[in-house]
Protein backbone atom coordinates (compact mmCIF):
# COMPACT_ATOMS: atom_id res chain seq x y z
CA UNK A 1 0.00 0.00 0.00
CA UNK A 2 1.32 3.48 -0.54
CA UNK A 3 1.72 5.61 2.38
CA UNK A 4 0.05 9.04 2.57
CA UNK A 5 1.21 11.54 2.97
CA UNK A 6 0.40 15.47 3.56
CA UNK A 7 -0.46 17.19 0.34
CA UNK A 8 1.94 19.11 -1.66
CA UNK A 9 2.19 22.02 -0.28
CA UNK A 10 0.57 21.82 2.96
CA UNK A 11 2.50 20.47 6.23
CA UNK A 12 2.08 19.02 9.79
CA UNK A 13 3.36 21.48 12.57
CA UNK A 14 5.26 19.66 15.35
CA UNK A 15 6.01 20.90 18.53
CA UNK A 16 8.57 22.27 19.36
CA UNK A 17 7.98 24.99 16.98
CA UNK A 18 4.20 25.24 17.78
CA UNK A 19 5.35 27.16 20.79
CA UNK A 20 6.76 29.59 18.63
CA UNK A 21 3.35 29.45 16.89
CA UNK A 22 1.42 30.38 19.94
CA UNK A 23 4.07 32.84 21.17
CA UNK A 24 3.47 34.84 18.27
CA UNK A 25 -0.70 34.31 18.34
CA UNK A 26 -0.02 35.33 21.80
CA UNK A 27 1.82 38.62 21.10
CA UNK A 28 -0.17 39.61 18.11
CA UNK A 29 -3.22 39.31 20.19
CA UNK A 30 -1.95 41.26 22.79
CA UNK A 31 -0.94 44.09 20.91
CA UNK A 32 -3.64 43.93 18.91
CA UNK A 33 -5.99 44.41 22.40
CA UNK A 34 -3.90 47.66 23.22
CA UNK A 35 -4.98 49.20 20.14
CA UNK A 36 -8.76 48.06 21.00
CA UNK A 37 -8.77 45.56 17.98
CA UNK A 38 -11.16 42.64 18.80
CA UNK A 39 -11.17 39.44 17.31
CA UNK A 40 -13.66 37.87 14.11
CA UNK A 41 -13.38 34.35 12.77
CA UNK A 42 -15.08 33.83 9.65
CA UNK A 43 -15.79 30.85 7.72
CA UNK A 44 -12.96 29.10 5.80
CA UNK A 45 -14.78 29.04 2.49
CA UNK A 46 -17.07 31.11 1.29
CA UNK A 47 -19.38 31.97 -1.93
CA UNK A 48 -16.57 31.96 -4.91
CA UNK A 49 -18.52 35.05 -6.15
CA UNK A 50 -17.33 37.06 -3.03
CA UNK A 51 -13.86 36.73 -4.06
CA UNK A 52 -14.15 37.08 -7.92
CA UNK A 53 -16.23 40.74 -7.02
CA UNK A 54 -13.93 41.21 -3.62
CA UNK A 55 -10.50 40.44 -4.61
CA UNK A 56 -11.06 41.02 -8.69
CA UNK A 57 -11.48 38.61 -11.58
CA UNK A 58 -8.17 39.75 -13.26
CA UNK A 59 -5.91 38.96 -10.35
CA UNK A 60 -3.73 35.86 -10.35
CA UNK A 61 -5.34 34.85 -6.54
CA UNK A 62 -8.52 34.53 -8.70
CA UNK A 63 -7.53 33.39 -12.23
CA UNK A 64 -5.20 30.68 -10.79
CA UNK A 65 -5.16 30.02 -7.72
CA UNK A 66 -8.32 29.36 -5.63
CA UNK A 67 -9.60 26.24 -4.30
CA UNK A 68 -12.86 25.84 -5.89
CA UNK A 69 -15.50 23.72 -6.09
CA UNK A 70 -18.99 22.97 -7.47
CA UNK A 71 -21.30 22.00 -4.26
CA UNK A 72 -23.87 19.50 -4.50
CA UNK A 73 -27.58 20.07 -3.05
CA UNK A 74 -28.60 18.02 -0.42
CA UNK A 75 -32.21 18.42 -0.84
CA UNK A 76 -34.63 19.23 -3.09
CA UNK A 77 -34.96 22.49 -1.58
CA UNK A 78 -31.15 23.32 -1.69
CA UNK A 79 -28.86 24.94 -5.31
CA UNK A 80 -25.68 23.65 -5.94
CA UNK A 81 -23.19 26.46 -5.36
CA UNK A 82 -19.54 27.39 -5.98
CA UNK A 83 -17.49 27.44 -3.40
CA UNK A 84 -13.84 28.50 -2.37
CA UNK A 85 -11.38 28.16 0.18
CA UNK A 86 -10.34 31.78 1.00
CA UNK A 87 -7.16 32.73 -0.67
CA UNK A 88 -7.18 35.70 1.69
CA UNK A 89 -9.57 37.12 4.64
CA UNK A 90 -9.97 40.87 3.90
CA UNK A 91 -12.86 40.18 1.73
CA UNK A 92 -14.96 37.85 4.37
CA UNK A 93 -14.51 40.88 6.66
CA UNK A 94 -15.92 42.80 5.11
CA UNK A 95 -18.74 40.65 3.43
CA UNK A 96 -19.64 40.09 7.70
CA UNK A 97 -19.17 43.93 7.97
CA UNK A 98 -21.93 44.21 5.47
CA UNK A 99 -23.75 41.14 6.40
CA UNK A 100 -24.34 42.71 10.01
CA UNK A 101 -25.19 46.03 9.34
CA UNK A 102 -21.87 47.01 11.68
CA UNK A 103 -21.71 50.43 9.57
CA UNK A 104 -24.94 51.37 11.46
CA UNK A 105 -23.50 51.31 14.46
CA UNK A 106 -21.95 54.24 13.52
CA UNK A 107 -18.24 53.44 14.72
CA UNK A 108 -14.73 52.40 13.73
CA UNK A 109 -15.08 48.21 13.20
CA UNK A 110 -11.38 46.91 14.62
CA UNK A 111 -11.46 43.49 13.96
CA UNK A 112 -8.31 41.26 13.47
CA UNK A 113 -7.95 37.12 12.79
CA UNK A 114 -5.74 34.68 12.63
CA UNK A 115 -5.99 31.33 10.73
CA UNK A 116 -5.53 29.57 7.39
CA UNK A 117 -5.57 30.56 4.07
CA UNK A 118 -5.43 28.25 0.58
CA UNK A 119 -3.27 29.14 -2.65
CA UNK A 120 -2.75 27.03 -5.41
CA UNK A 121 0.91 28.30 -5.66
CA UNK A 122 3.99 26.87 -6.67
CA UNK A 123 5.44 25.62 -3.49
CA UNK A 124 8.65 26.62 -2.40
CA UNK A 125 10.44 27.73 0.93
CA UNK A 126 8.01 30.53 2.60
CA UNK A 127 5.18 29.52 0.06
CA UNK A 128 2.70 27.39 0.59
CA UNK A 129 -0.53 26.37 -0.38
CA UNK A 130 -2.22 25.95 3.36
CA UNK A 131 -0.29 29.04 4.90
CA UNK A 132 -1.39 30.97 8.04
CA UNK A 133 -2.15 34.65 7.82
CA UNK A 134 -2.58 37.17 10.71
CA UNK A 135 -4.33 40.19 9.71
CA UNK A 136 -6.50 43.16 11.18
CA UNK A 137 -8.91 45.63 9.30
CA UNK A 138 -10.37 49.22 10.33
CA UNK A 139 -13.62 49.52 8.50
CA UNK A 140 -16.39 52.17 8.91
CA UNK A 141 -18.32 55.15 7.61
CA UNK A 142 -16.53 58.22 6.71
CA UNK A 143 -18.17 60.02 9.46
CA UNK A 144 -16.52 57.70 12.03
CA UNK A 145 -13.15 58.89 10.49
CA UNK A 146 -12.54 55.68 8.41
CA UNK A 147 -10.86 57.60 5.61
CA UNK A 148 -8.44 59.75 7.77
CA UNK A 149 -4.91 59.39 6.64
CA UNK A 150 -4.18 58.85 11.05
CA UNK A 151 -5.56 55.32 10.87
CA UNK A 152 -3.17 54.54 8.13
CA UNK A 153 -0.39 55.79 10.16
CA UNK A 154 -1.60 53.81 13.13
CA UNK A 155 -2.12 50.67 11.59
CA UNK A 156 1.28 51.19 10.21
CA UNK A 157 2.82 52.23 13.65
CA UNK A 158 1.37 48.84 15.30
CA UNK A 159 2.55 46.98 13.10
CA UNK A 160 6.24 48.23 14.02
CA UNK A 161 5.36 47.86 17.41
CA UNK A 162 4.56 44.64 16.83
CA UNK A 163 7.03 43.30 15.05
CA UNK A 164 9.59 44.58 17.39
CA UNK A 165 8.03 43.01 20.49
CA UNK A 166 7.75 39.97 18.37
CA UNK A 167 11.97 40.25 18.40
CA UNK A 168 12.15 40.76 14.30
CA UNK A 169 14.93 43.00 14.18
CA UNK A 170 15.83 44.49 10.72
CA UNK A 171 12.64 44.82 8.90
CA UNK A 172 11.54 47.68 6.18
CA UNK A 173 8.50 48.93 5.50
CA UNK A 174 8.03 50.57 2.20
CA UNK A 175 4.89 52.43 1.37
CA UNK A 176 3.88 53.85 -1.50
CA UNK A 177 0.00 56.09 -2.78
CA UNK A 178 -2.07 54.45 -5.57
CA UNK A 179 -4.12 57.23 -5.19
CA UNK A 180 -7.80 56.99 -6.06
CA UNK A 181 -9.11 54.86 -9.35
CA UNK A 182 -9.43 57.57 -11.35
CA UNK A 183 -5.35 58.93 -10.67
CA UNK A 184 -4.82 54.96 -11.34
CA UNK A 185 -6.51 55.24 -14.64
CA UNK A 186 -4.72 58.85 -15.64
CA UNK A 187 -0.82 57.17 -14.60
CA UNK A 188 -1.78 54.07 -16.43
CA UNK A 189 -2.14 56.39 -19.51
CA UNK A 190 1.03 58.05 -18.60
CA UNK A 191 2.89 54.93 -18.75
CA UNK A 192 1.67 53.79 -21.73
CA UNK A 193 3.00 56.81 -23.85
CA UNK A 194 6.47 56.33 -21.68
CA UNK A 195 6.71 52.97 -22.61
CA UNK A 196 6.04 53.04 -26.38
CA UNK A 197 9.68 54.32 -27.18
CA UNK A 198 11.72 52.30 -24.52
CA UNK A 199 8.95 48.56 -24.90
CA UNK A 200 10.93 47.56 -27.28
CA UNK A 201 14.15 47.15 -25.30
CA UNK A 202 12.70 44.78 -22.50
CA UNK A 203 11.47 41.56 -22.05
CA UNK A 204 8.74 39.77 -23.99
CA UNK A 205 6.21 39.94 -20.65
CA UNK A 206 6.88 43.76 -20.46
CA UNK A 207 6.18 44.26 -24.50
CA UNK A 208 2.92 42.79 -23.83
CA UNK A 209 2.02 44.53 -20.72
CA UNK A 210 3.07 47.84 -22.12
CA UNK A 211 -0.06 47.42 -24.49
CA UNK A 212 -2.40 45.60 -22.32
CA UNK A 213 -1.72 46.93 -18.17
CA UNK A 214 1.62 49.20 -18.49
CA UNK A 215 0.93 49.36 -14.58
CA UNK A 216 2.08 45.75 -14.48
CA UNK A 217 5.36 46.55 -16.13
CA UNK A 218 6.19 47.44 -12.43
CA UNK A 219 6.43 44.22 -11.13
CA UNK A 220 8.96 43.16 -13.31
CA UNK A 221 12.08 41.15 -11.61
CA UNK A 222 13.62 40.79 -14.46
CA UNK A 223 17.13 42.21 -13.90
CA UNK A 224 18.26 43.70 -17.00
CA UNK A 225 14.60 45.56 -17.24
CA UNK A 226 15.53 47.54 -14.17
CA UNK A 227 17.47 50.69 -14.98
CA UNK A 228 15.09 51.25 -17.92
CA UNK A 229 12.31 51.00 -15.08
CA UNK A 230 13.39 53.32 -12.80
CA UNK A 231 13.32 56.06 -15.37
CA UNK A 232 9.56 55.78 -15.57
CA UNK A 233 7.51 58.28 -14.47
CA UNK A 234 6.37 57.89 -10.94
CA UNK A 235 2.43 57.55 -9.70
CA UNK A 236 2.71 60.12 -7.23
CA UNK A 237 3.28 62.38 -10.03
CA UNK A 238 -0.11 61.36 -11.45
CA UNK A 239 -1.54 61.87 -7.97
CA UNK A 240 -5.12 64.42 -7.64
CA UNK A 241 -4.61 67.01 -4.72
CA UNK A 242 -6.79 65.29 -2.50
CA UNK A 243 -4.43 62.04 -2.31
CA UNK A 244 -0.99 64.18 -2.09
CA UNK A 245 -2.65 65.57 0.74
CA UNK A 246 -3.87 62.32 2.55
CA UNK A 247 -0.38 60.36 1.79
CA UNK A 248 1.56 63.90 2.93
CA UNK A 249 -0.40 63.24 6.64
CA UNK A 250 0.07 59.64 6.53
CA UNK A 251 3.82 60.17 6.80
CA UNK A 252 4.09 63.11 8.76
CA UNK A 253 1.86 61.09 11.47
CA UNK A 254 4.93 58.32 10.81
CA UNK A 255 7.62 61.07 11.15
CA UNK A 256 6.18 62.10 14.62
CA UNK A 257 6.00 59.02 15.39
CA UNK A 258 9.62 57.72 14.21
CA UNK A 259 8.24 54.88 12.71
CA UNK A 260 11.02 54.30 9.70
CA UNK A 261 10.49 53.84 6.14
CA UNK A 262 11.28 54.03 2.53
CA UNK A 263 9.28 55.40 -0.24
CA UNK A 264 8.66 52.58 -3.00
CA UNK A 265 7.43 54.48 -5.65
CA UNK A 266 6.92 50.73 -7.42
CA UNK A 267 4.76 49.36 -4.91
CA UNK A 268 1.24 48.92 -6.76
CA UNK A 269 -0.17 46.09 -5.43
CA UNK A 270 -1.76 43.43 -7.66
CA UNK A 271 -5.38 43.94 -6.06
CA UNK A 272 -7.87 45.68 -7.62
CA UNK A 273 -9.35 47.07 -4.69
CA UNK A 274 -6.61 49.61 -3.18
CA UNK A 275 -6.45 53.07 -3.04
CA UNK A 276 -4.11 55.64 -1.95
CA UNK A 277 -1.70 53.91 1.04
CA UNK A 278 -0.35 50.79 0.30
CA UNK A 279 2.92 48.85 1.48
CA UNK A 280 4.89 45.84 2.42
CA UNK A 281 7.29 45.04 5.57
CA UNK A 282 10.23 42.95 4.30
CA UNK A 283 13.23 41.49 5.88
CA UNK A 284 16.29 40.17 4.37
CA UNK A 285 16.78 37.18 5.81
CA UNK A 286 13.76 35.53 4.07
CA UNK A 287 15.54 35.07 0.59
CA UNK A 288 12.91 35.24 -2.32
CA UNK A 289 9.81 35.35 -0.66
CA UNK A 290 10.94 38.51 1.34
CA UNK A 291 7.55 39.83 2.10
CA UNK A 292 6.61 39.65 5.49
CA UNK A 293 3.55 41.26 5.30
CA UNK A 294 1.22 43.59 2.90
CA UNK A 295 -1.31 45.75 3.08
CA UNK A 296 -2.93 48.80 2.19
CA UNK A 297 -6.33 51.32 2.12
CA UNK A 298 -9.12 49.60 -0.06
CA UNK A 299 -12.21 52.39 0.26
CA UNK A 300 -14.21 51.13 -2.68
CA UNK A 301 -14.07 47.71 -1.24
CA UNK A 302 -17.29 47.52 0.32
CA UNK A 303 -19.52 48.81 -2.17
CA UNK A 304 -17.93 46.50 -4.75
CA UNK A 305 -19.36 43.86 -3.08
CA UNK A 306 -22.62 45.43 -2.67
CA UNK A 307 -22.54 47.30 0.41
CA UNK A 308 -22.43 50.63 2.01
CA UNK A 309 -19.43 53.43 1.15
CA UNK A 310 -17.03 52.09 4.23
CA UNK A 311 -13.70 53.17 3.48
CA UNK A 312 -10.74 51.10 5.02
CA UNK A 313 -7.37 50.12 5.68
CA UNK A 314 -5.81 46.73 6.61
CA UNK A 315 -2.91 44.11 6.48
CA UNK A 316 -2.23 40.47 6.11
CA UNK A 317 1.01 39.01 7.63
CA UNK A 318 2.47 35.40 6.59
CA UNK A 319 2.70 33.57 10.03
CA UNK A 320 4.19 31.16 8.78
CA UNK A 321 7.18 33.68 7.40
CA UNK A 322 7.71 35.53 10.53
CA UNK A 323 8.27 31.75 12.29
CA UNK A 324 10.88 31.10 9.25
CA UNK A 325 12.29 35.09 10.49
CA UNK A 326 12.21 34.71 14.07
CA UNK A 327 14.22 30.99 13.09
CA UNK A 328 16.45 32.49 11.07
CA UNK A 329 17.62 34.96 13.99
CA UNK A 330 17.61 32.28 15.98
CA UNK A 331 14.80 32.80 18.18
CA UNK A 332 13.38 29.75 17.49
CA UNK A 333 12.39 27.79 20.36
CA UNK A 334 13.92 24.94 21.61
CA UNK A 335 12.55 21.61 23.35
CA UNK A 336 11.21 23.32 26.99
CA UNK A 337 11.77 20.99 29.48
CA UNK A 338 9.22 20.47 32.47
CA UNK A 339 9.54 21.51 35.91
CA UNK A 340 10.01 17.60 36.94
CA UNK A 341 10.23 13.82 35.90
CA UNK A 342 8.20 11.61 38.19
CA UNK A 343 10.08 8.26 38.23
CA UNK A 344 8.29 5.39 40.09
CA UNK A 345 10.31 2.85 40.89
CA UNK A 346 9.02 -0.51 41.15
CA UNK A 347 9.66 -4.06 40.87
CA UNK A 348 8.74 -5.08 37.01
CA UNK A 349 8.23 -8.30 38.25
CA UNK A 350 5.93 -7.88 40.98
CA UNK A 351 2.35 -7.16 39.24
CA UNK A 352 0.70 -5.84 42.06
CA UNK A 353 3.66 -3.44 43.39
CA UNK A 354 4.32 -2.17 39.96
CA UNK A 355 0.33 -1.07 39.96
CA UNK A 356 0.49 0.31 43.46
CA UNK A 357 3.63 2.75 42.82
CA UNK A 358 2.38 3.61 38.90
CA UNK A 359 -1.17 4.75 40.80
CA UNK A 360 0.89 6.66 43.20
CA UNK A 361 3.05 8.36 40.80
CA UNK A 362 0.07 9.25 39.31
CA UNK A 363 -1.24 10.77 42.30
CA UNK A 364 1.74 12.50 43.15
CA UNK A 365 1.98 13.91 39.19
CA UNK A 366 -1.37 15.11 39.64
CA UNK A 367 -0.82 16.87 43.00
CA UNK A 368 2.52 18.63 41.36
CA UNK A 369 1.00 19.64 38.37
CA UNK A 370 -2.59 21.08 40.07
CA UNK A 371 0.47 22.93 41.95
CA UNK A 372 1.17 24.54 38.62
CA UNK A 373 4.30 22.71 38.14
CA UNK A 374 4.73 21.29 34.22
CA UNK A 375 5.53 17.47 35.01
CA UNK A 376 6.11 14.30 32.54
CA UNK A 377 5.37 10.97 34.43
CA UNK A 378 7.46 7.99 34.25
CA UNK A 379 6.99 4.38 33.99
CA UNK A 380 6.99 2.14 37.15
CA UNK A 381 8.64 -1.05 34.80
CA UNK A 382 11.81 1.49 33.82
CA UNK A 383 14.66 0.80 35.58
CA UNK A 384 17.04 3.91 37.46
CA UNK A 385 19.26 4.31 34.20
CA UNK A 386 16.75 4.25 31.87
CA UNK A 387 14.45 6.58 34.18
CA UNK A 388 17.59 9.04 34.52
CA UNK A 389 18.36 8.92 31.01
CA UNK A 390 14.41 9.60 29.98
CA UNK A 391 14.34 12.47 32.66
CA UNK A 392 17.62 14.33 31.81
CA UNK A 393 16.14 14.41 27.84
CA UNK A 394 12.85 16.40 29.07
CA UNK A 395 13.00 17.70 32.39
CA UNK A 396 14.95 20.06 34.92
CA UNK A 397 14.79 17.51 38.04
CA UNK A 398 13.72 14.03 38.47
CA UNK A 399 11.99 13.17 41.39
CA UNK A 400 12.09 9.01 42.51
CA UNK A 401 9.07 7.54 44.34
CA UNK A 402 9.73 4.06 45.08
CA UNK A 403 8.25 2.07 48.19
CA UNK A 404 10.55 3.23 50.77
CA UNK A 405 9.94 7.19 49.99
CA UNK A 406 6.23 6.16 49.55
CA UNK A 407 6.37 4.92 53.49
CA UNK A 408 8.86 7.65 54.86
CA UNK A 409 7.13 10.81 52.62
CA UNK A 410 10.56 11.80 52.16
CA UNK A 411 11.04 12.24 47.75
CA UNK A 412 14.34 12.20 46.73
CA UNK A 413 15.10 15.40 43.89
CA UNK A 414 17.97 15.45 41.07
CA UNK A 415 18.59 18.70 40.08
CA UNK A 416 20.11 17.68 36.06
CA UNK A 417 21.61 21.40 35.87
CA UNK A 418 24.09 21.37 39.31
CA UNK A 419 23.80 17.84 39.78
CA UNK A 420 22.89 17.88 43.20
CA UNK A 421 20.75 15.46 44.87
CA UNK A 422 18.22 16.84 47.62
CA UNK A 423 15.89 14.64 50.50
CA UNK A 424 12.55 16.64 50.27
CA UNK A 425 9.52 15.86 52.49
CA UNK A 426 6.23 15.45 49.96
CA UNK A 427 4.42 18.57 51.54
CA UNK A 428 7.55 20.96 50.36
CA UNK A 429 8.09 18.92 47.02
CA UNK A 430 5.93 21.77 45.11
CA UNK A 431 7.81 24.85 46.68
CA UNK A 432 11.24 22.79 45.74
CA UNK A 433 10.81 22.29 42.31
CA UNK A 434 9.30 25.84 41.64
CA UNK A 435 12.72 27.34 43.19
CA UNK A 436 14.92 28.14 40.24
CA UNK A 437 17.27 25.32 39.55
CA UNK A 438 20.17 25.79 41.86
CA UNK A 439 23.82 26.63 39.89
P1 LIG B 1 -1.14 38.93 0.19
O1 LIG B 1 -2.46 38.49 0.76
O2 LIG B 1 -0.80 38.26 -1.11
O3 LIG B 1 -0.97 40.43 0.19
O4 LIG B 1 -0.03 38.38 1.19
C1 LIG B 1 0.16 38.90 2.47
C2 LIG B 1 1.23 38.09 3.17
O5 LIG B 1 0.81 36.74 3.29
C3 LIG B 1 2.54 38.02 2.38
O6 LIG B 1 3.35 39.11 2.72
C4 LIG B 1 3.12 36.71 2.89
O7 LIG B 1 3.82 36.92 4.11
C5 LIG B 1 1.91 35.87 3.16
N1 LIG B 1 1.66 34.92 2.05
C6 LIG B 1 1.01 35.13 0.89
N2 LIG B 1 0.96 34.01 0.14
C7 LIG B 1 1.61 33.06 0.84
C8 LIG B 1 1.89 31.66 0.61
N3 LIG B 1 1.50 31.02 -0.48
N4 LIG B 1 2.60 30.99 1.56
C9 LIG B 1 3.00 31.62 2.70
N5 LIG B 1 2.75 32.91 2.97
C10 LIG B 1 2.06 33.63 2.06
Amino acid sequence: MTTLKAVRGTRDLLPPETALWNRIEATACAVFTRYNFGEIRTPVFEDTALFARGVGEETDIVSKEMYTWEDRARAQSEKPQSLTLRPENTAGVVRAYIEHKLGETGQLQKSYYIGPQFRRERPQKGRYRQFSQIGAEVIGPPSAGSESPLRDAEVLEMLATLLDELGITGWTLEINSVGSSADRARYNEVLREALIPIAPKMCVDCQRRAVTNPLRVLDCKVPEDQPIIDTLPKIVDSLDYASKTHFAAVLAALDAAGVPYTRNHRLVRGLDYYTRTTFEFTHGGLGAQNSLLGGGRYDGLSEAIGGPKAPGIGFAMGEDRLVLTLQALNQGSAQPRVDAFVAPLGDAKDEAALMRINAAALALARELRRAGLSIELGDGSFRLKKSFETADKVARRIVILGEDELQSGILTVKDFSSGTQTKVPRAELATHLSQPAAK
